[in-house]
């Protein structure tokens, strides 16, 4: 009896201990679209080295499927597959929504389309602390029963300094006091899409994200926030090279699009839903339809690709091959268009990138790959918080965090040993 009740205060002290040194710092989470994982290599970027030089990048991170923008960055934000938080793409079909709220687009912004996940601005203020947000899909949606402390309505054409002052001020002044922020840019995303990601516009967007990247760390500096503040940088996607003239997949041309389908999309890939009865005939019609593209029923998506379980996710999806796009006939070319993302993520040139400094990030280490999903519990862990339900895990990003909360990676475990052997010697005496 007496040597349980020792067992059971070693165990209740080494709970405290773990809590009381675990970290509970503030975070940046930075999202700069598009940022494919090599266009690094394309110029000289001395921020983002000094950057990394400062704490940890992997060479890039494995983003989820589809690769594109609103379903990537909530991934991001929520931990979560597209399939498990139900944004599973920029335009989608509910069939469980009554006309006309079944479909979604960029500006959609009623909460039943985004509670499928909890974005981590949402979780942290379940536990506490404040968030604020300068644009992040979602991030203009009441979820869960909340919003962030800080949020605006999406609009471009407010400059990335004015961005970075006001988050930086979110971080550094008491008035706000805030603990979690997140910032996004749509750059290099949208040179990318025009001028494509090999041209000479994307190199010079590349050295202006790095000029952005190097005021951000000044005011950072200013601010003194360093020593607080643990800055994620990563992005959603990447980017291919298209050629609509060149490399589409016309459905017309197969396929009475407006007699057999009731909805469908466009681009690097299809999401289709066929009018009652005529699913076996447009599956038949398109299996065959083109080389570069392929079409699987729901049941057959595979596995890999983590979408297949949600309504969403409708009876058929064709997918191009790399740099074709799906199009529903010539008047849907766009030739001012270059670059491209959607594919298989699995592709190279769908990766983005990831870096990460502050005080509980290791310096001049390379992490290697790991998945976009582990980005929120990596954040939970940062800020001291539980995370919810998720598909990420820290095991593939522990490796560069340290709690240094009494200055020492290892503080926690070896106090607690101590005091276990502590306890131990005490216990043999009596
Ligand atoms: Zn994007």
């Amino acid at each position: 009896m007496m040597a349980l009740k020792f067992i059971i205060i070693i165990i209740s002290i080494q709970c405290l201990v773990s809590y009381v040194s675990g970290i509970k710092s503030k975070v940046l989470l930075i999202s700069m679209d598009g940022f494919r994982w090599d266009y690094i290599q394309k110029a000289s970027t001395p921020n983002f080295d000094e950057f990394a030089a400062m704490g940890t990048k992997a060479d890039y991170i494995n983003n989820t499927f589809v690769t594109k923008t609103f379903p990537c960055h909530y991934s991001i934000a929520t931990g979560l597959y597209e399939e498990s938080h139900g944004i599973v793409a920029n335009q989608m079909f509910d069939p469980s929504y009554p006309i006309p709220n079944n479909t979604f687009n960029m500006k959609t912004k009623d909460t039943e389309w985004w509670d499928g996940g909890e974005p981590i601005w949402v979780t942290a203020r379940k536990n506490g602390l404040k968030s604020a947000v300068y644009f992040w899909p979602g991030s203009e949606t009441k979820i869960r029963g909340y919003r962030p402390n800080i949020w605006f309505p999406y609009d471009e054409s407010v400059s990335f300094e004015h961005r970075i002052n006001t988050v930086v001020s979110w971080l550094s002044d008491d008035q706000y006091d805030i603990d979690l922020a997140l910032l996004y840019f749509h750059e290099p995303d949208a040179t990318g899409h025009k001028f494509g990601p090999d041209s000479n516009e994307v190199k010079n967007k590349v050295v202006d994200m790095d000029n952005v990247l190097g005021y951000l760390m000044r005011k950072m500096t200013s601010a003194k926030l360093w020593q607080t503040t643990n800055v994620i940088v990563t992005s959603d996607h990447g980017m291919t090279e298209i050629d609509y003239a060149t490399r589409h997949i016309d459905l017309s041309n197969y396929i009475d699009i407006d007699q057999s389908m009731t909805y469908k999309t466009y681009g690097p890939f299809s999401n289709i839903l066929t009018v009652d009865g005529l699913e076996d005939e447009v599956f038949n019609n398109l299996s065959k339809a083109h080389e570069h593209m392929k079409i699987y029923r729901k049941a057959d998506i595979p596995d890999h690709w983590h979408y297949k379980n949600n309504r969403r996710i409708l009876p058929l999806l064709a997918v191009a091959d790399e740099g074709w796009t799906i199009v529903k006939g010539p008047e849907d070319y766009n030739l001012t268009v270059k670059g491209a993302h959607g594919y298989d993520n699995r592709l190279q040139s769908m990766k983005p990138i990831f870096y990460a400094r502050g005080p509980n990030i290791r310096s001049n280490t390379t992490a290697f790959p790991f998945n976009s999903v582990d980005i929120y519990p990596l954040i939970c862990e940062l800020l001291g918080i539980t995370p919810a339900p998720n598909n990420g895990t820290l095991d593939n990003t522990n490796t560069f965090i340290i709690d240094n909360s009494t200055g020492s990676a290892s503080y926690t475990w070896s106090c607690s040993t101590l005091l276990t052997i502590c306890f131990i010697i005490v216990f043999l005496h009596f």
